[in-house]
């Protein structure tokens, strides 16, 4: 799926987005606010709490209020299910491995019923972890943020071809628009007189004035 670069300021995104859903191009029902975090690979050389404080300063965010449809209202939705997935194999094949540990008096059947579930258990994680980063790969997300934009990725084509569409009528507005507001700040040329109507349309100008 294509990345879409938005402006920012202010931790914003200042750019006016059409209400098309972002994930699939359908009309867009809702707007959903998030805010995007993204911290530079580099700031992570250093590992462990050092490292994640020091990544912290040069973690970045902007809200984005997506446009979204109905049927997409939470784009993160398989992605949030695959991780608690993931957090629930975890925990629950160590705490069931510790029930069958106290459970069974016997200690070869306690060996091979350990072994069993260290097995599934890894196999468990394998799948859920696969699953979670298949499913968050998939999810809009940001890839870049600096001070000014904003990089997202996992954005619907039909979205971006709108917002571009949308962007370049912006521009093409605030051109004609500019030279409107100076043709009506024009003075208002002899409206007390309206005598001479004819000579000023056809360009003749009165001599005696
Ligand atoms: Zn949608």
């Amino acid at each position: 799926m294509p990345d879409l670069t938005l402006r920012g300021g202010n931790k914003k995104v200042i750019d006016r987005l059409p209400m098309v859903c972002m994930v699939c191009g359908d009309d867009a029902d809702l707007t959903k606010s998030k805010t995007f975090t993204y911290t530079p690979p580099g700031a992570w050389a250093m590992f462990g709490l050092l490292g994640a404080v020091i990544a912290s300063f040069f973690t970045k965010k902007m809200r984005v209020d997506l446009p979204l449809c109905h049927k997409h209202s939470n784009p993160w939705l398989m992605s949030n299910v695959a991780t608690a997935a993931l957090l629930g194999v975890l925990f629950g094949g160590l705490l069931i491995m510790a029930i069958f540990a106290s459970a069974l008096p016997d200690r070869d059947e306690k060996s091979i019923a350990i072994g069993i579930l260290v097995v599934l258990w890894i196999l468990g994680m394998i799948l859920t972890g696969i699953a979670a980063g298949i499913a968050s790969k998939r999810a809009i997300t940001s890839v870049e943020i600096d001070d000014r934009r904003i990089r997202l990725a996992n954005v619907c084509q039909e979205f971006i071809d709108v917002f571009k569409e949308s962007e370049e009528e912006d521009e093409e507005e605030r051109m004609p628009r500019k030279s409107m507001a100076k043709q009506s700040k024009r003075p208002p040329r002899d409206e007390d007189d309206d005598d001479d109507e004819k000579p000023r349309r056809t360009g003749i100008r009165r001599p005696d004035r």
